[in-house]
């Protein structure tokens, strides 16, 4: 009896054939897709191949522990996956060890925390309000429900980070271990300064590369190491890889405690197409196009910002180093969330965020980020993102004047886009 008599066409039969409504939701994304110019900072478009490893038979395995040793057998094909992760990762970023489990970046962050410290130590990263991440020690978060946080800001006049205020707060806090890093900090980050400040105090230094990461390997940034002892980043976002997260280090001692922190520390078995997906987009990211990659996304974020900033509005730090573009609205009296809600309704999806020194809640914010990764992966150069740039302008001019009566201008912009986005097609044109 095979399984055809179980459960017919169970081995056969594609997902619109046994659930059209989920095959229909899936289709009903990928037009979406295809037809906006995605600007959300923490997406990116991967390639056929990081698709084809995601979505692979690699799902159907389970193992525990590291490769070579272990819980469960018949590993020796996910083992050669995952040390092909493991080799491809220290050789993109030009470190000694890595571990490619983590499920997320918050994950790989946690398990940093879990090795290096004990309950209730002292911690210091950047506050959520100024730019960080809500695993760095955001009080809500396990970070910093479980270990004592403080924070550092960004300078009111320029948006950077104050280093001198970093290291008086540090000697102020004595942390085990400062984070460095954010998620709406466009600037780079002075890596061996913190280094610096860490050393004073006998702090570790993480670097949380999560939204660079992807210029880091292209060469368009520079790289935390080897000033950090430990980094940390997602593979999604300007890694143009699968959902994930990557923990790496030079330091053998350290790592085989992160190794722990991991499994089991706080996770099981890992997800291996994932694992998959994540040594197919280091492949990628090995590769000379890669590098050409990279520095157009970041060209394109700098002429957005440019863009912006010609035609009023305010950018945080007044540009960028990386993906990210933080565009304070108060100038023109806008509010984050509505500005976000109007721009996707004309095609330009991006996300409401808090700017520094930000006086509104979270679910309204002052500001906007933008993030050039997915557009530019898809192959938009410095004159498309100065279009989509202007096309943002007029939305939000649009919005200022009229916050009840922009529906028009929205739907006109939309049709602009969808004949934009239409010349660059992603998986095949439509
Ligand atoms: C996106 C991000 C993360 C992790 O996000 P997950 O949603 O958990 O994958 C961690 N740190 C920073 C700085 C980020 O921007």
């Amino acid at each position: 009896m095979g399984a055809d008599v179980l459960h017919p066409g169970y081995f056969t039969a594609g997902l619109a054939e046994t659930d059209p409504e989920i095959a229909a939701a899936i289709d009903d994304e990928l037009t979406r897709q295809r037809e906006v110019v995605e600007l959300i900072a923490s997406e990116n478009i991967v390639s056929r191949a990081v698709l084809e490893a995601q979505g692979s038979v690699l799902t159907n395995k389970t193992v525990e522990g590291y490769p070579g040793a272990r819980y469960h057998g018949g590993a020796v094909n996910v083992d050669a996956v995952e040390r092909l992760a493991i080799a491809r990762a220290g050789k993109l970023f030009g470190c000694r060890f890595a571990n490619v489990q983590p499920h997320s970046g918050s994950q790989a962050n946690q398990a940093v925390f879990q090795a290096l410290l004990q309950p209730g130590d002292a911690v210091l990263g950047m506050a959520l309000s100024a730019g960080g991440h809500l695993s760095h020690g955001a009080s809500f978060n396990m970070s910093g429900r479980h270990f004592a946080a403080s924070h550092y800001g960004v300078r009111r006049q320029d948006g950077r980070i104050d280093y001198d205020a970093v290291a008086r707060l540090a000697e102020e806090t004595r942390p085990k271990l400062i984070v460095a890093g954010g998620s709406s900090y466009p600037p780079a980050i002075d890596f061996a300064r913190f280094r610096a400040v860490a050393d004073a105090v006998g702090a570790t230094l993480l670097v949380d590369m999560a939204h660079f990461a992807g210029l880091v390997a292209g060469g368009a940034h520079p790289s935390p190491f080897p000033h950090a002892h430990v980094v940390t980043t997602t593979t999604y976002k300007s890694l143009r890889g699968a959902r994930g997260g990557i923990i790496l280090g030079d330091d053998e001692a350290l790592m085989k405690r992160i190794d722990a922190a991991i499994f089991p520390g706080v996770q099981g078995s890992p997800l291996l197409h994932g694992l998959a997906a994540k040594a197919a987009c280091l492949g990628e990211a090995l590769k000379p196009a890669f590098r050409a990659y990279a520095e157009a996304v970041l060209a394109n974020a700098r002429a957005l910002a440019a863009t912006l900033m010609d035609k009023g509005y305010d950018v945080v730090s007044g540009g960028t180093d990386t993906p990210i573009v933080l565009v304070d609205l108060r100038r023109q009296g806008l509010k984050g969330n509505a500005a976000s809600d109007s721009l996707e309704r004309a095609g330009i999806p991006c996300n409401k965020n808090a700017v520094p020194f930000d006086t509104e809640k979270p679910t309204v914010t002052s500001g906007l980020r933008f993030g050039s990764s997915a557009a530019t992966t898809r192959g938009f150069g410095v004159a498309e993102f100065r279009l989509v740039g202007a096309k943002i302008v007029q939305v939000l001019d649009g919005l200022a004047r009229d916050p009840t009566g922009n529906g028009a201008l929205e739907a006109a912009v939309f049709v602009e886009v969808r004949e934009l986005t239409a010349r660059f097609p992603i998986y095949g044109a439509v």
